[in-house]
């Protein structure tokens, strides 16, 4: 059955590809990212594969820009009963050198952000008697150091899933959250540019450490994500499924 979704941060990265996997699963996608012209390439490579999708430029942060953004969705490809809370940044640094405007940007885009997304698309999920809300943690969420932040958002994330399960079951609704390990984004690419090493070395060296041998790719992500937005995913709601290429990467 079509449905209509909203990835955030799709632009790029995990949320670029799950907007396309989703697209191909048959389902009409609005691209979600800061800036409506970034999300230009996931809208045609989704068009250009058969799928239909808009692009719409919001801060996930801003309690206005969601409203409008919801609404715009509403009305060009129909009411959103699919959401994946993808947006993120880091602001990486150890604690006794991260700044209050590391740590707020950091929970204002990934828990603030999901709320408001997750608070204005229920409405449609409920009237619908049907949804499904992913939202990205993060291996981070059991503890990494020079991420504070990030590590408190991404647990966050996982209490917020199963709370987001247990108010909206009722009406159809499931929650699960992915945390995915090292993935080759250019969330990576950043963090091995700060350190100082090449991104091909970056990936050889977390690969050594990854019980499958290999670094993940946004299409891993991708494929999960589309098992918990299916149908026959409705008795699994609340869960935080690793995707790490191990227990823990
Ligand atoms: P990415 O390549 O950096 O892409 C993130 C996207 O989110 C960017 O397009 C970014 O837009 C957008 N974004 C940032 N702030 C936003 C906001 N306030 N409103 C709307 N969009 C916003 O990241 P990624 O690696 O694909 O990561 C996607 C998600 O997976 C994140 O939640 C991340 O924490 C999580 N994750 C990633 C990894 C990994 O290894 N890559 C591992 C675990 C979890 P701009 O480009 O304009 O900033």
């Amino acid at each position: 059955m079509t449905r209509t979704a909203i990835v955030t941060g799709a632009a790029r990265g995990i949320g670029a590809a799950t907007a396309r996997r989703l697209a191909s699963d048959g389902h009409a996608v609005a691209v979600l990212d800061l800036d409506e012209a970034h999300c230009a390439e996931t809208v045609a490579a989704i068009a250009d594969a058969g799928g239909e999708a808009i692009a719409i430029g919001a801060n996930v942060a801003d309690a206005a820009a969601v409203a409008d953004a919801v609404a715009r969705v509403e009305a060009e490809l129909g009411a959103p009963t699919i959401l994946v809370n993808n947006a993120g940044i880091i602001r990486d640094n150890l604690l006794f050198k991260m700044t209050e405007d590391d740590w707020d940007s950091v929970l204002s885009v990934h828990l603030r952000g999901a709320f408001l997304m997750s608070r204005a698309v229920q409405v449609h999920q409920v009237k619908a008697g049907w949804g499904r809300v992913v939202n990205l943690s993060s291996t981070s969420a059991l503890g990494n150091r020079g991420q504070a932040n990030y590590a408190a958002a991404k647990a966050g994330m996982q209490g917020f899933t199963k709370t987001l399960a247990l108010e909206l079951g009722r009406y159809g609704v499931t929650a699960n959250a992915i945390a995915p390990g090292f993935i080759v984004t250019d969330m990576t690419r950043s963090t091995a540019e700060r350190m100082g090493i090449g991104f091909d070395d970056f990936i050889a060296g977390a690969a050594a450490e990854i019980p499958v041998g290999r670094a993940g790719y946004p299409d891993d992500i991708a494929a999960a994500a589309s098992f918990f937005c299916s149908d026959e995913a409705g008795f699994v709601s609340g869960q935080v499924l690793y995707v790490a290429g191990g227990p823990r990467a």
